[in-house]
């Protein structure tokens, strides 16, 4: 089916200015991203913190502007709506944090949060929204008999649950979660996981999941996206990604999680170095300064997108 989002060559740039006011810098925080995302469907974009995963969800949703590129929901490039349009496509596209505890507020009782969130945007009546934001409770994993509670009387777990119920409230069709699992035990994490694979199927929802826990990614995703260093480097279906990684990123990436399935023996790829800085990227390939693949080309030349078999993109000189 055709794509609810369509993300196009994404590019974010952050002015800074030197103390002495005069040289501006940029910080390159996302510089090259293209992806769609298709309705029920979970795109995971993966990569280490400060790849621009995270400024790529705040971007679609402009809580922070655009530099460059573009943004497709259902037909319409949310980069040239106005204030008042890009209100309506945030009741339809949800944000879910990582941290719940700072979104919800604590001076009010859970069940008031999601009822008042319902009212914001003008959904039912008083009666309704009630029922609905019980039922979303329940649905969520929380019983009714909480709704008076307040925020701090819930675990972390908990509030994430109320957090995905809130965002619930208003009839979503995309999700944008930053992180939302990272702060939790990981027992508590797959039920927060399979929660979402539930409602996704259940409210037909579309997730764009980021994460730098790339087991996570794998278990929630069907496609799933590499960024390093602003750059998305490989996109490929889940499986094809792990059984097949082309990008020396990705591959190394890959060789640092246990993998279960014995068939697949992967020498582990140990990285030099740190993570340049976005606001002075390395020339050519950005990864080049860490790979142990790198080539003289490399260096001078940026690589483009190419497409192998299923749509198993990658940015890479060697292929
Ligand atoms: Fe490594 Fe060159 Fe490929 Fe970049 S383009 S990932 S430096 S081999
Ligand atoms: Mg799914």
């Amino acid at each position: 089916s055709a794509p609810i989002l369509q993300v196009k060559n994404l590019k974010k740039y952050y002015p800074i200015t030197s103390p002495f006011g005069k040289t501006k810098d940029f910080v390159k925080a996302v510089e090259q991203v293209t992806f769609d995302l298709t309705e029920k469907e979970t795109i995971g974009l993966v990569g280490e913190s400060g790849c621009g995963k995270s400024t790529t969800g705040r971007t679609i949703l402009r809580l922070t502007e655009p530099t460059e590129g573009a943004a497709i929901y259902k037909g319409r490039d949310l980069f040239t709506l106005k204030p008042k349009e890009m209100k309506k496509v945030r009741k339809e596209i949800q944000m879910v944090f990582q941290d719940p505890h700072s979104s919800l507020n604590p001076k009010k009782r859970i069940g008031e949060i999601i009822e008042e969130s319902m009212k914001i945007h003008r959904i039912g009546n008083k009666a309704e929204r009630i029922e609905k934001a019980m039922y979303l409770l329940r649905r969520t994993g929380i019983r009714e008999d909480q709704y008076y509670k307040f925020p701090h009387e819930f675990s972390g777990g908990q509030r994430q649950r109320i957090g995905i119920a809130r965002a619930l409230a208003v009839n979503p069709s995309v999700f944008i979660l930053d992180e939302p699992v990272s702060a939790l035990d990981v027992s508590i994490q797959s039920q927060v996981i399979n929660l979402l694979e539930e409602l996704q199927d259940e409210f037909k929802l579309a997730y764009l999941f980021i994460s730098h826990d790339l087991s996570v990614v794998r278990h929630i995703s069907d496609q799933i996206g590499v960024m390093y260093l602003g750059h998305l480097v490989e996109k490929a279906s889940t499986d094809e990604l792990f059984e097949n990684p082309l990008h020396p990123y990705t591959k190394a990436l890959l060789s640092s999680i246990p993998i279960p399935d014995t068939r697949v023996r992967r020498e582990r790829i140990i990285l030099k170095g740190d993570v340049p800085s976005p606001i002075n990227p390395p020339s050519g390939c950005v990864f080049h300064t860490r790979c142990p693949f790198v080539i003289e080309k490399c260096k001078k030349e940026k690589p483009i997108y190419k497409e192998s078999t299923n749509g198993h993109l990658v940015a890479c000189h060697l292929y």
